[in-house]
């Protein structure tokens, strides 16, 4: 069934992705949104869609470069154990992604072009929840120590993926997380309903028993300081990741009931996992408006539901994307375009191009219940930056009694690391040169730390190279691979990877 034998594999299938759960359905629990089950035989039909092109552009418009055309042709012939080692070569976390990336490797796959793309993110779920049920993760310790220390300060993807990489070089690797449980992001800010934690747990196991250390509850900056680090370490690299949010400074910010979009998500993660959790930030009974259209605020509006919200309203401060791709937008871009989020398909109501006005206390208790708002229309400068706005309905008035801002993060939490002599980029990142090598000698950085916050798939690769550069610079050379993310690749003016030598 490889695509050699069925180069019209994608003329005999229509493109059938494993469904999620009912959206009616899975709003009553906090369990996947996805349907637990998948058939083999559905999976290795839509694996023999994938042309093999000539020019992989999937490839290419994978962050980490996976070897998309491979696996789908060994799961069309059912080869289930080789796909997973070609997985494990570019991807340490497979389920990560494949569970939970917005998969731009889909809008760029030939098919994208004038049909629909071949179902790559389920292949690659499908692949790694083979290999587990089947016991072939295992723990792969190395087979010799080479004497170096290394210490990662930050437990998420990116932390997570170079200390592996750097532990299957032979170093010994410990990593320090200010949270009381390693994962980052992965752990407190992705809801359990988009990414299970029984998963991440599985794979911090696997870490564990290959020999990396965990100090949890130890923050950089207040329980430790880079020096005495980098006194104990042959070298740090710096995966704290990029929290710190985006704030929206208008009238009654300083309500109560006005919150950030992370510490409401973390309480419910907490309260999932059965750790201890404050009273507040709930939706139960409230109205609720999000601040903020992207994927954070699609997980506040989900969250919200569950919990039992009397109105969820999501805010978009742009205007709704375009229906199609426009030219603008070409293919193999990731897509520019409206896609309804899982969180709005489960309810609540989104409304675009909302210019936020106040956050009201009408009856005068502290605490926000209304917020003030107008529709407008931007004007935008030739970067596409909002310069002014003509009003197209004012006087909008929006019952809210929990107010989450969910408006993107700016930077890195550096302010508190204690380390004055770090160089900090103009955008607030962790300025580090080709190598990832930060202002101080033997400390590096990698992930949203340094490149800004982005995605899953970016930070795996980020803490990919930042093991192999720290390795390099230990060893002076690296057997370990590098990925094919940004650094390694020109970037196009919208931020993305340029096709240009990939493939
Ligand atoms: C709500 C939400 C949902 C998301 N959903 C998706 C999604 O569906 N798909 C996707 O691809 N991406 C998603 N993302 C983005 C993705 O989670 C991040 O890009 C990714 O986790 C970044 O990885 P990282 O390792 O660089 O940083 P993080 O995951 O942020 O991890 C950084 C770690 O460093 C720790 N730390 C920080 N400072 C210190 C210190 N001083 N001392 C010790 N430890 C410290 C933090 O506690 C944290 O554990 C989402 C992000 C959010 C906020």
């Amino acid at each position: 069934m490889s695509s050699e034998n069925h180069p019209d594999g994608y003329l005999r299938y229509q493109r059938r992705p494993i469904p999620d759960r009912d959206p009616a359905e899975r709003t009553g629990d906090h369990r996947e949104i996805y349907a637990p089950e998948w058939s083999e035989q559905q999976l290795r039909e839509q694996a023999t869609r994938c042309m093999d092109c000539g020019v992989p552009t999937c490839t290419a418009g994978c962050p980490i470069g996976n070897l998309i055309p491979d696996w789908n042709d060994l799961v069309s012939r059912g080869d289930w154990h080789n796909a997973l080692d070609r997985l494990h070569g570019t991807n340490n976390f497979p389920e990560f992604t494949g569970y939970a990336c917005p998969a731009p490797c889909e809008d760029a796959c030939t098919l994208a072009y004038n049909d629909s793309p071949v179902t790559i993110k389920n292949m690659e779920r499908a692949i790694v929840d083979r290999g587990w049920d089947e016991g072939w993760i295992m723990p792969q310790p190395p087979a010799r120590r080479t004497g170096c220390h290394v210490a990662l300060v930050g437990s998420g993807p990116a932390g997570l993926a170079a200390a592996q990489q750097l532990n299957r070089a032979g170093h010994r690797v410990s990593i320090f997380e200010r949270d009381d449980a390693p994962g980052g992001l992965v752990r407190y800010g992705l809801p359990e309903f988009k990414f299970a934690k029984w998963r991440l747990d599985r794979r911090i196991e696997q870490l564990e028993a290959e020999g990396i250390r965990f100090h949890t509850g130890t923050e950089l900056g207040r329980d430790m300081t880079l020096e005495a680090l980098r006194r104990e370490h042959d070298a740090v690299g710096l995966t704290i990741g990029a929290q710190h949010p985006r704030d929206v400074s208008i009238p009654g910010r300083e309500l109560e009931g006005v919150v950030f979009a992370m510490p409401y998500l973390t309480r419910s993660n907490r309260l999932q996992a059965g750790r201890p959790a404050p009273a507040e930030p709930h939706a139960a009974g409230r109205s609720v408006v999000v601040l903020g259209g992207g994927d954070t605020g699609a997980d506040c509006v989900a969250t919200a539901l569950r919990q039992g919200a009397e109105q969820v309203i999501q805010i978009g401060i742009n205007e709704k994307p375009p229906i199609h791709r426009p030219a603008t937008n070409p293919w193999p871009l990731p897509l520019r375009i409206y896609r309804q989020s899982y969180a709005q398909k489960e309810g609540g109501e989104e409304r675009f191009s909302i210019n936020s006005l106040a956050f009201l206390d009408e009856d005068g208790d502290g605490r926000v219940d209304m917020l003030e708002a107008e529709r407008v229309q931007w004007i935008r400068d030739q970067a596409g930056r909002r310069v002014d706005r003509e009003v197209l309905e004012d006087g909008l008035r929006l019952p809210a009694d929990l107010v989450l801002i969910a408006a993107g993060f700016a930077r890195p939490e550096t302010d508190d690391l204690g380390a004055p002599e770090l160089a900090i980029a103009g955008d607030g990142t962790i300025a580090t040169d080709e190598s990832m090598a930060t202002s101080i000698s033997d400390v590096f950085a990698g992930g949203d730390a340094a490149m800004g916050h982005s995605l899953l798939v970016w930070a795996i690769g980020e803490g990919r190279d930042l093991a192999r550069s720290i390795d390099i610079h230990l060893q002076g050379e690296s057997a370990l691979p590098p990925s094919l993310r940004t650094r390694n690749r020109p970037l196009r003016a919208d931020g993305w990877p340029s096709l240009q030598g990939a493939g």
